[in-house]
């Protein structure tokens, strides 16, 4: 049993809690947390053990019982997953190291903190590593269809736009809620962040958010080096992990519909792991090819992160990982 502990317990965290419950190869050994709030109660009732991350907590705790702090669950685990806001996994590196626990790491972190990883494109090459980086969603997404169009066909060059979605369901501080804001930088740095992966891709990408807080949307079109069919790019997509191809005809049309199929499939939390491309979108111009996908931001890195703890540790190879991880999680 691979002995997990889960630093930082929001959107991220508490779904990687959850997923390392359902895996019968690990122990989720706690959760961290810095104040208390609805989800630290909610992980309590799961029987969930929580480590405040000051010590002594300055804050009341409701009659939780605490488990220990900080310090004691990187003692207590042989990975951390860490899902804290942007910035702060430097500062929790050095205590990991000093522990001598492996860490695995979001992609709010930039790309020298560890080795980045999706699962199918190169979960070989960080193999025992201490270190991990998930990528984020959007990269994530743009890794699980373009790696396996390069490997069927060559890819001469990529250039992607992400719709991004304004803000996560639950957050009340972040926008636009009337506006579409182009990202002023290009190419942004989800192009530069697929080659963390795919080193070797020409990608350029743009960026546009939009109020909506569902899912992003990618429109991308790839130049190839030979010349597909519709009927090839469908298949592929289907026969690809955590690609689901999904279809007008089945009255799918929007992010909408999405999430509310999720809903109606029993999905934990109505989320969505699976990148969803409809099959109506895509067109082959010549070598060209175009598709419109959708990406969960709040699920589709948790099998990632399940697979990244088995990585780290050597525990079993790429493809196992992955069937284990996605029967468990009923992908
Ligand atoms: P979040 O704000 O929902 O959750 C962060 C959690 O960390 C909160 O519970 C917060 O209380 C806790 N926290 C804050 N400071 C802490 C500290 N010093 N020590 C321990 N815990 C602390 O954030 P999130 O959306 O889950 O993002 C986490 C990471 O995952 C980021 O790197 C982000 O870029 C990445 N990510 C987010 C999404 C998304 O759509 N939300 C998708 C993919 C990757």
């Amino acid at each position: 049993m691979i002995k997990v502990g889960v630093v930082g317990y929001g959107t991220i965290g508490k779904r990687v809690a959850d997923a390392i419950l359902l895996q019968d190869d690990m122990k989720l050994v706690g959760v961290t947390a810095n104040t208390y709030n609805y989800r630290i109660k909610t992980a309590h009732q799961k029987g969930i053990k929580i480590f405040p991350i000051d010590s002594p907590p300055p804050t009341p705790w409701y009659g939780i019982e605490i488990a220990g702090d900080f310090d004691d669950l990187v003692k207590l685990s042989d990975v951390v997953v860490d899902c804290t806001p942007k910035g702060i996994g430097y500062n929790n590196k050095e205590r990991y190291k000093y522990y001598g626990t492996k860490a695995i790491f979001q992609g709010g972190e930039g790309p020298d903190i560890g080795k980045s990883f999706v699962s199918q494109c190169n979960y070989d090459e960080v193999v025992g590593s201490d270190f991990i980086r998930v990528v984020s969603c959007n990269t994530t997404g743009l890794c699980r269809t373009l790696y396996p169009i390069d490997q069927s066909y060559g890819i001469n060059k990529v250039h992607a736009t992400m719709i991004r979605r304004a803000a996560d369901p639950w957050d009340i501080y972040h926008g636009p809620i009337n506006a579409l804001v182009p990202h002023l930088v290009v190419p942004s740095h989800h192009g530069p962040d697929v080659r963390t992966i795919i080193p070797d891709l020409e990608i350029f990408t743009t960026s546009i958010s939009a109020p909506t807080t569902l899912m992003h949307m990618h429109s991308i079109a790839v130049d190839l080096d030979s010349e597909p069919t519709v009927d090839e790019a469908i298949w592929l997509f289907k026969e690809t992990p955590r690609v689901r191809v999904v279809h007008n005809s089945d009255g799918i049309r929007s992010t909408a519909e999405i999430m509310e199929y999720s809903s109606d499939l029993g999905r934990s939390r109505g989320d969505m792991p699976e990148v969803c491309v409809w099959s109506d979108t895509i067109g082959v111009w010549g070598k060209k090819l175009l598709y419109i996908q959708a990406v969960h931001q709040e699920s589709d890195v948790i099998p990632e992160n399940i697979d990244a703890i088995r990585a780290s540790m050597g525990s079993c190879n790429k493809n196992e990982s992955i069937r284990l991880t996605d029967s468990s999680m009923g992908i």
